[in-house]
């Protein structure tokens, strides 16, 4: 029997304000935002605290209705790119965002270049609080910020330039045709993943063939995406490449010392698990091609079957994560099944006005789908609780929204466990968890210590030939796997199919620091249950109302300190010592 299709009504979207069209509201906005800047511009130093707030609303309202817009061209596209006009949508939405940014750009130029006392007199205004922690992190980024040409002609570069080379690489990457099959990119991938060790093997050595006349192309995007980062930070006189990064995302340098640091450290744990992966497929050599092979036993889902067990494990985290998973859950909120014509991956997505998220899945049923179900609806809640605040109050810092999103996965595996009786399908979740945390963990730190070696190198040689990618990915993956996987001659070229390190480089180091922030939150949940729910809730409810650090603090953590990045390894390798006692009972 074929399941009930679940699909979004994107009528929905008139519910919150939102449009079903995008032409004649793109051109009100346009209107709106030229209209801000001909009053404005240039009379923000002569404002009084309470002008100012007026201006800042007004900025956000235009966000927001920015966001509506972006939101609906958006959702059209994931559900259907071959619709009509979907594509086209969404390229009118880009160049909305991209003349709205431009228009109102002064107000923060203007704010930045503040006298020193005028400045933190902002920051103390009580009627200005709504926007403090934004206005912090603004005026952060003041000594970066070059005069208005270049910033015009930074922003130029962004726009032309770098969008430029990213469409290439996508479109070189989609248009793959892979194997005999002539397969797409993404069921090659999942072929990655399949039972069948020949299919594996197969798919990886396809991969490579179908990427080799492409590699040197692909290379010289990266290095001409590097020599765009290295203008861009001499211009504006950064300290390193992440220096600006940091600050908008809230992630201190001195944190992500202490991640690597913590994650250079796993590899013996690493070698361990893969030790009790090889007994556990039967082989004696593992593969890189195998690393992703699922151990056998695997629960499958339905939908449904994996929506119950979200909802159970959200409701015993708290009441209100179990009421707003029921409501996102069941508001035909959710595009579920893959099919024809919709884009490939997972994501959340809550318009600006909306109360409640909107979830877009490719669920087939696997172990994975229904874990990626749990991290969207935890996406989904975080949205939802912060959904009243001010545009930029309400978007948390990257590492606390994935966090809260590994959490609500963690919730989820941990609900399954304690209901699964049957050893060998403990031993199968135990280990389908233990490769869900090296993949967020440890492998996205070994991308990132890649993309900061091909800019050393790039720095260095002043170009980039594929050889050096090959060199550069295939030292930071043997740093985590070792002896224990055996990288493959057709591994080597896989730095062109990371689409991370292209389009938002540097953002992979969030993954270890949320991984780890989740298993925190894990640990001062089992410690207090009921205080842990109404924190976690009010943490959800602030966005970035205030810094991470103080969030990550409410909850019992120092993000800046190494104990919390250890105690996270700590207890990975509990969890290995656990699917090592259970294989020996299965075994037994
Ligand atoms: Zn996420």
């Amino acid at each position: 029997m074929t399941p009930p299709d679940v699909r979004w009504d994107l009528g929905e979207l008139a519910a919150c304000g939102g449009h079903s069209t995008l032409e004649p509201d793109a051109a009100a906005l346009r209107l709106r935002a030229l209209a801000f800047a001909r009053a404005h511009q240039g009379t923000i130093n002569d404002l009084d605290f309470g002008e100012l707030r007026g201006l800042l609303d007004e900025r956000d309202a235009q966000a927001d209705e920015l966001g509506r817009l972006e939101s609906l061209a958006r959702l059209k596209f994931a559900a259907d790119a071959n619709a009509p006009g979907a594509a086209e949508q969404q390229e009118l939405a880009a160049r909305l965002g991209a003349f709205v940014a431009s228009a109102t750009a002064f107000l923060d130029r203007e704010l930045c270049r503040l006298p020193r006392e005028k400045a933190q007199a902002v920051l103390d205004a009580p009627v200005l609080a709504a926007h403090r922690h934004a206005l912090a992190k603004l005026l952060a980024q003041a000594p970066y910020r070059p005069g208005q040409e270049r910033e015009a002609a930074l922003a130029a570069l962004e726009i032309t330039d770098r969008q430029r080379l990213i469409t290439r690489w996508a479109s070189l990457t989609a248009g793959l045709r892979i194997g005999t099959r002539a397969l797409p990119l993404s069921r090659t991938i999942s072929r990655l993943a399949s039972k069948n060790r020949l299919w594996r093997a197969r798919a990886a050595a396809d991969l490579a063939r179908a990427l080799a006349p492409h590699r040197e192309e692909l290379a010289s995007i990266q290095a001409g995406l590097l020599d765009l980062e290295q203008k861009a930070a001499r211009a504006r006189n950064l300290p390193h490449r992440l220096a600006l990064a940091d600050i908008a995302e809230e992630s201190p340098g001195k944190t992500r010392v202490s991640v690597l640091a913590a994650m250079r450290r796993v590899s013996p744990l690493v070698a361990r698990y893969f030790r009790l992966k090889k007994k556990l497929l039967g082989l004696t050599q593992l593969e890189t091609h195998d690393i992703n092979a699922p151990v056998p036993n695997l629960p499958r889902f339905t939908f449904e079957k994996a929506s119950s067990l979200v909802l159970q494990s959200f409701a015993g985290v708290s009441p209100a994560f179990g009421e707003a998973a029921r409501a996102i859950l069941s508001n035909a909120r959710v595009d579920a099944f893959p099919r024809p014509g919709k884009q490939t991956g997972a994501f959340c997505l809550t318009p600006p006005g909306c109360r409640l998220p909107f979830l877009f899945l490719n669920f087939s049923g696997t172990w994975r789908d229904a874990a990626i179900l749990a991290h969207e609806c935890g996406h989904g809640i975080h949205q939802a609780l912060s959904s009243g605040l001010n545009a930029s109050a309400r978007q948390a810092a990257p590492a606390l929204a994935e966090a809260v999103a590994f959490f609500a996965e963690l919730a989820f595996f941990q609900l399954l466990l304690r209901r699964t009786r049957s050893p060998a399908t403990r031993l199968a979740l135990l280990c389908a968890r233990i490769e869900d945390e090296l993949t967020s963990a440890p492998r996205q730190a070994a991308i990132f210590t890649y993309e900061e070696n091909i800019r050393g190198l790039f720095a260095a040689k002043g170009e980039l030939a594929a050889r050096d990618l090959d060199a550069t990915w295939m030292t930071a993956h043997s740093d985590v796997y070792g002896k224990s996987v055996r990288l493959t001659d057709d591994y080597r070229s896989l730095w062109a199919v990371a689409p991370h390190s292209v389009v938002i480089p540097g953002y992979v180091r969030h993954y270890p620091t949320a991984l780890c922030l989740a298993r925190g939150m894990w640990r001062s949940r089992t410690a207090a249950p009921g205080r842990f729910a109404a924190t976690l809730e009010a943490v959800c409810a602030c966005g970035s109302c205030q810094p991470l650090t103080e969030l990550a603090m409410l909850m019992g953590l120092d993000i800046a300190s190494p104990a919390l990045y250890q105690s996270a390894m700590e207890d990975l390798a509990e969890l290995i010592r656990e699917a090592e006692d259970e294989a020996h009972r299965s075994q037994g």
